[in-house]
């Protein structure tokens, strides 16, 4: 589509439909296959052992699960469903769904619906097609999706969706579901023990996951008159609009009316699918929107999410939108992330990072906070990788996200609490100091916490009352990456904590309280140069991070070389995570993932210089030049006075336009010679180091001409007219 006829296209606006004013809560979950379902559907020994899968992990026997698969089946059926799929998460960062009809023939050609236990538990997409980082290769099997008990199956449209995990027939994970689980399972049985020095009543603990997702809205018959933006997701050039977000008249502001009517629509789809979104808010930029869930337990959080985002580009797609994932799509104004909110809460209903009213409870508090603490500043560097993606790397360190150097905000309340029990006294603490610890340190921490407001925007990982928040999470990122290493790091911290406390309390006779107090003061002490609150964005922390020996891995290759190191592997070993093949196999995904990332964005950006800005260019050129002829002609040598500007813009346009072609030429020698490589990581660095780098400065020319060809040539639709649509 051409760009004024795509400018014409985008006034046709769908109304507000009012029969979506409903009660929200009469929605929700109606289309998924949960508890209040199952009640109905299973029998009670079926609906028993998905509870203890759910609760223990336990596996289900195939006669169970024919039961099962007869109750979900009657179910789909009597919601509409005429289809079943697994639907999985392989390590595209999409999600994948193949569907087959419950339809079948019997022999004597009589038509039924069928849908069994082994249908339900297992089946075989054509696994040659997703990434494995050569995990089939090695081990010449086939991939195979098993269901996910503890994620409730959902009727989307007509078709009932099992959530699934998708490994080799060696076992070895080919998503990113499936290691979660793992971690989520680690910090289980790891959170669970520690929980029980203060409660003995504790007997699972769920990581729970809060996700903040950030979108930009554009109208679709624009954006598909955009090439960059249909198949890289961002515009690679584009001259910034005269009005950006100087104003800050966007943020919080008053919700456009088409814009309402798809999100209002939007929350309709996920409160039947029992996405419990409750949010929803202008951001910081034109156009940008950001929606929040109440949160979850992780695993359903993160399908949650995923789910999300496929919905929200179906419903923007009928509301005449193209919803942008893309941490940044326009130069110039603030991408988006995902912002991760976490915690830890056990099945007794509390939440292990609050601040409780007695000082037992607040000593359990800190435990969970600081081992958190002391994990992340073991990890710093994998945790950082967990977030690295080419799309993210524009974001990080941007000074709109915070950098790529982990750190953790705690405010200044927290930080004095935590100076004090460094001084506590190794050993045996007196009554006094029992006394004084617990009445004006432990115990005043829920007063102190009432009043901590300072928020610092600008730290990787804050501490925000009750939880944590991790904000470098990229906005197309599956959230599944940083919570797998989140649980997986702090799960190892709070095996390792719980081991030092026991040899304390049996070696060394400590109380238990002591014993705890002791190994915190340990952690506290030695993990102090993760604790940071100031600026993040500044080039002072830069410096004052190297020299506490913080990674600072500002792109992708780079990010991702931790997977495989020696530490790495340990603690994923350790923790049943993941083992070397796969670490292996994943970094060899991620970094494929990266190299076609950038290869797209380098054909593209050619493209666009090639047949769409120097044709416009030159068409332009052609015009000025007919101009300056025509008056020479007319008014022979007093034309001079008059041609002047004409020939200054052709020459200028010149000017550019070999400099571009040069750029554009050197890129795609660059990416040639990448293309040639063969070991993955030096060939990702390559397009890195080699190729990226032109990009920008491609893009330089490409704006300069922007301003200089008249409007009416020019065949990319602009900024402003991209972020103003209402
Ligand atoms: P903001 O960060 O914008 O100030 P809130 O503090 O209200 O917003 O919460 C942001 C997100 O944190 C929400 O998505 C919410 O579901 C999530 N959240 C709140 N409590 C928890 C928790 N205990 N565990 C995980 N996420 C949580
Ligand atoms: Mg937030």
């Amino acid at each position: 589509m051409r760009r004024f006829e795509a400018l014409s296209e985008s006034h046709k606006r769908l109304p507000l439909n009012i029969d979506e004013i409903m009660k929200r809560s009469e929605l929700f979950a109606r289309n998924v296959f949960n508890d209040d379902k199952m009640l109905q559907f299973l029998t009670s020994e079926a609906y028993d052992k998905v509870q203890s899968a759910i609760f223990s992990g336990s596996k289900i026997d195939r006669k169970i699960a024919d039961q099962v698969s007869e109750g979900m089946k009657a179910w789909a059926l009597s919601m509409g469903a005429t289809h079943y799929t697994h639907w999985f998460q392989p390590l595209t960062g999409a999600t994948a769904e193949k569907h087959d009809a419950f339809f079948d023939l019997l022999s004597n050609g009589r038509a039924i619906e069928k849908f069994g236990g082994g249908q339900l538990v297992q089946q075989e997409p054509d696994a040659s097609s997703f990434p494995s980082g050569g995990i089939r290769n090695t081990f010449e099997a086939r991939g195979y999706t098993a269901w996910d008990p503890t994620s409730p199956a959902f009727v989307y449209k007509t078709t009932l969706c099992i959530p699934t995990v998708f490994v080799s027939y060696t076992g070895e994970a080919l998503d990113n579901k499936a290691p979660l689980l793992r971690a989520l399972h680690a910090i289980d049985e790891a959170a669970t023990g520690v929980a029980q020095y203060f409660d003995k009543n504790v007997r699972k603990v769920n990581a729970t996951l809060g996700w903040e997702q950030e979108y930009f809205l554009i109208d679709k018959a624009l954006a598909q008159s955009r090439p960059d933006i249909l198949m890289t997701g961002r515009t690679l050039v584009g001259k910034s609009a005269a009005k950006g977000q100087q104003l800050d008249d966007h943020y919080f502001g008053v919700i456009p009316s088409r814009v309402l009517s798809f999100m209002s629509a939007l929350e309709k789809q996920c409160m039947l699918l029992g996405i419990p979104v409750k949010t929803r808010h202008n951001e910081v930029a034109p156009n940008q929107f950001e929606l929040a869930p109440v949160f979850e337990e992780a695993n359903l959080s993160v399908d949650h999410n995923l789910l999300l985002m496929d919905v929200m580009e179906e419903i923007a797609n009928t509301h005449g939108f193209k919803v942008l994932f893309h941490e940044k799509p326009f130069a110039g104004i603030n991408g988006s992330g995902k912002h991760n909110n976490w915690s830890l809460a056990t099945d007794t209903g509390v939440n292990l990072l609050s601040p409780g009213s007695t000082p037992m409870k607040n000593l359990q508090f800190l435990t969970f906070f600081i081992t958190t603490i002391k994990a992340v500043d073991n990890f710093e560097e994998l945790l950082r990788s967990s977030i690295a993606s080419a799309s993210n790397d524009h974001r990080l360190g941007a000074n709109e996200a915070p950098p790529a150097i982990m750190s953790i905000f705690v405010g200044k309340q927290l930080s004095e609490v935590l100076d004090e029990l460094e001084g506590v006294s190794q050993g045996k603490l007196s009554p006094e100091e029992k006394t004084e610890l617990k009445l004006n340190v432990v115990g005043k921490i829920p007063e102190i916490l009432l009043d901590n407001t300072d928020r610092n925007r600008t730290s990787p990982f804050a501490f925000t009352g009750n939880k944590f928040e991790m904000r470098g999470v990229g906005s197309k990122m599956n959230c599944a990456k940083p919570m797998t290493v989140l649980n997986t790091i702090v799960a190892k911290q709070l095996t390792d904590f719980k081991k030092e406390v026991d040899a304390l309390i049996d070696k060394k006779k400590l109380k238990k309280d002591e014993a705890v107090f002791n190994v915190l003061r340990e952690y506290i002490k030695t993990s102090k140069r993760i604790r940071f609150d100031g600026d993040g964005y500044g080039k002072e922390w830069e410096q004052e991070a190297r020299k506490r020996k913080l990674s600072n891995n500002k792109n992708t290759p780079v990010a991702i070389k931790v997977l495989t190191s020696k530490e790495s592997i340990a603690l994923f070993k350790a923790t049943a995570v993941m083992n070397e093949v796969e670490l292996a196999a994943h970094q060899e995904v991620e970094l494929d993932n990266y190299v076609f990332h950038i290869q797209i964005e380098g054909r593209i950006l050619g493209e666009l210089v090639y047949n769409h800005i120097m044709p416009a260019a030159i068409k332009y050129q052609n015009l000025l030049l007919e101009n300056v002829s025509g008056l020479k002609e007319v008014y022979g040598a007093a034309h001079k006075k008059m041609t002047e500007v004409q020939l200054n813009i052709i020459e200028k346009m010149g000017e550019h336009m070999t400099a571009m072609k040069k750029l554009a030429d050197v890129m795609t020698e660059a990416k040639t010679k990448a293309e040639a490589m063969s070991n993955i990581a030096k060939k990702a660095q390559a397009y890195c180091d080699d190729v990226k780098p032109y990009f920008e400065q491609i893009r330089e020319h490409a704006d300069a001409l922007e301003t200089l060809v008249s409007d009416e040539l020019w065949p990319l639709t602009k900024y402003r007219e991209l972020l103003f649509v209402k």
